[in-house]
């Protein structure tokens, strides 16, 4: 199956964190197939806090759904993220957006992840890695997407060194 992650933090050094969970996602989840480009997001939701750095990768995994949330939340874990406040600084957030083009609807798992459309931090490095992928219920991709949503955030590319 192929799975879109996302990935982001603003909590201590993120970009040293990213390259930490790379290994821990290929050991426990699956192959890294794409990885998006980093781009800086101010603070969503809770604005009074340190911009985010986003980034999206595809994995190829053979993992079930749920055993895919387990995985990224133990990894969300031993990277030493601490939830205090809904949305608050985070060292590491790991999101499932899309699986396939499954749709599961559960207490503890939303794919596609309902936030997608909302977001240009995912929108915009899912449109740099699979612009023409469809989400399976808009049926829109990426590209159509990201022209029509109504988020005004400035999301900026950081340039690989
Ligand atoms: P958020 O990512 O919304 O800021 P959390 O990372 O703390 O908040 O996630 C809260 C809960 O969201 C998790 O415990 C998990 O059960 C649930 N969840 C539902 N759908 C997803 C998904 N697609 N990816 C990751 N977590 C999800
Ligand atoms: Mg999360």
């Amino acid at each position: 199956m192929h799975v879109f992650l996302s990935l982001g933090g603003n909590l201590g050094n993120t970009q040293e964190i990213f390259e930490r969970c790379y290994p821990m996602i290929e050991n426990k989840v699956g192959p890294i197939l794409k990885q998006s480009s980093l781009y800086r997001t101010a603070a969503w939701g809770l604005t009074e806090q340190a911009d985010f750095i986003n980034q999206v990768i595809l994995i190829e995994s053979d993992l079930r759904p749920e055993e895919i949330l387990t995985e990224i939340q133990a990894i969300e874990q031993a990277l030493g993220r601490e939830r205090k406040i809904t949305w608050g600084p985070r060292t590491l957030d790991l999101d499932i957006l899309f699986i396939d083009q499954q749709i599961i609807r559960t207490a503890d798992l939303q794919i596609p992840h309902p936030h997608i459309q909302d977001r240009k931090f995912i929108l915009i490095p899912m449109q740099e890695i699979a612009g023409t992928y469809e989400h399976p219920v808009f049926n829109k991709t990426m590209i159509q997407l990201l022209q029509e949503t109504n988020d005004e955030t400035a999301v900026n590319l950081i340039p690989n060194p």
